[in-house]
């Protein structure tokens, strides 16, 4: 399984079943306001590995040269989504539909002055 060949259910079933394994929640499904605030404490635990660079390790970063912060940074982000897609399984939410939304309404949106382009 990979980005190209795998869905949002897909990815939302695999996350439900290793609950199940873990018996996490009631039937695999925990409290939905405990998995956003787990998702928070996991989004902070993302960012750890952005704090205090500078830009040399920004641009390291996105160029590929270094390696371990990167797999350290997709771990985290993998926990973030996790959660993300339990909870969207949860309360029944078509995240695919939710984003295309959201990307009408931003397109939608007259521009900002400030430019995060530069
Ligand atoms: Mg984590």
């Amino acid at each position: 399984m990979n980005d190209s060949n795998t869905t949002l259910d897909m990815l939302k079933e695999q996350v439900h079943q290793l609950c199940l394994r873990k018996h996490w929640g009631v039937n695999g499904v925990q409290n939905p306001q405990q998995v956003a605030m787990a998702m928070t404490v996991e989004m902070s635990e993302l960012l750890e590995h952005f704090q205090w660079l500078n830009p040399e390790d920004v641009r390291a970063l996105m160029e590929g040269r270094d390696p371990q912060r990167r797999a350290m940074i997709a771990e985290e982000f993998a926990d973030v989504m996790m959660y993300g897609l339990q909870l969207m399984r949860t309360l029944d939410i078509d995240i695919t539909g939710q984003i295309l939304r959201k990307i009408d309404i931003v397109d939608r949106r007259p521009p900002k002055p400030y430019n995060p382009k530069r």
